[in-house]
């Protein structure tokens, strides 16, 4: 399992920060965003460490598809099923923390 030592996330995966766990397995986990900008605001991370989405991407395809899956899954428990998926991949796009999460965005309607 790929770790980075000063990464907040993977402090977060393995329990060092805390977090508000909402689903785990070997490969991915997921917790509510401190911030939350929608109703149920949740990270969806890999726990392998990769800076961004094409990164992740790249090396492991099948870990974003499962990424994908569970943002569903969370949005058919919460909502009708609707959802926003967000990767911000990048400073001047708002990336703040350089291991790659899906924001998911749902629980009520959302703004267009
Ligand atoms: O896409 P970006 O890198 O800006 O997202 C980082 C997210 O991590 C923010 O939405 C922030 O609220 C969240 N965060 C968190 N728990 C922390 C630190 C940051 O949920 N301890």
């Amino acid at each position: 399992m790929s770790k980075s030592e000063d990464c907040l996330f993977c402090k977060i995966i393995d329990g060092r920060i805390p977090s508000e766990k909402v689903y785990e397995d070997d490969t991915t986990y997921a917790f509510k965003d401190i911030n939350p900008k929608a109703k149920v605001h949740v990270l969806i991370v890999p726990k392998d460490h990769y800076a961004n989405v094409a990164e992740l991407a790249a090396a492991d395809p099948a870990e974003l598809a499962h990424i994908v899956g569970l943002a569903q899954g969370i949005a058919d428990k919460e909502f009708s099923g609707a959802y926003r998926l967000v990767f911000n991949t990048g400073l001047d796009a708002g990336q703040t923390v350089f291991h790659v999460h899906a924001h998911v965005l749902t629980g009520e309607k959302l703004d267009e």
